[in-house]
């Protein structure tokens, strides 16, 4: 009972700093966010060999997260955003971050992330 509680909470502290990292990255950083439709574009799926299937990329050359803006913007950001912190990691572990992140995630938290998100858009 003691070790789940505590693994837990070691959990929730890991995802607030990995909310922390995206805020500051997306606040701070000097990337950029784009608005697009991703893999429904066939100009842009060749050019970056990314799947008809995409909603977001993380372009490390010209720094710039592609987000598909009608989807769940949200998510995408945070997903394209692990990828840009933590270039190492692969989908899969990506995709548990993500979902660490969004477990632990609340409305202010959010909202802050919304913002940064406005400020970074081209
Ligand atoms: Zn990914």
């Amino acid at each position: 009972m003691e070790s789940s509680t505590k693994s837990e909470s070691k959990e929730r502290r890991r995802a607030q700093y990995l909310i922390r990292r995206i805020r500051k990255f997306l606040f701070e950083g000097n990337w950029a966010v784009r608005f697009s439709v991703v893999g429904e574009d066939e100009a842009i799926c060749r050019r970056y060999e990314i799947a008809p299937t995409s909603i977001g990329f993380c372009d490390y050359e010209t720094q710039t997260l592609h987000v598909h803006y009608k989807k769940d913007i949200l998510v995408i950001v945070i997903h394209e955003a692990l990828h840009a912190l933590y270039p190492d990691n692969d989908e899969e572990e990506t995709l548990r971050l993500e979902q660490l992140v969004l477990d632990h995630l609340g409305p202010r938290q959010a909202r802050n992330i919304m913002i940064a998100l406005l400020l970074r858009l081209e």
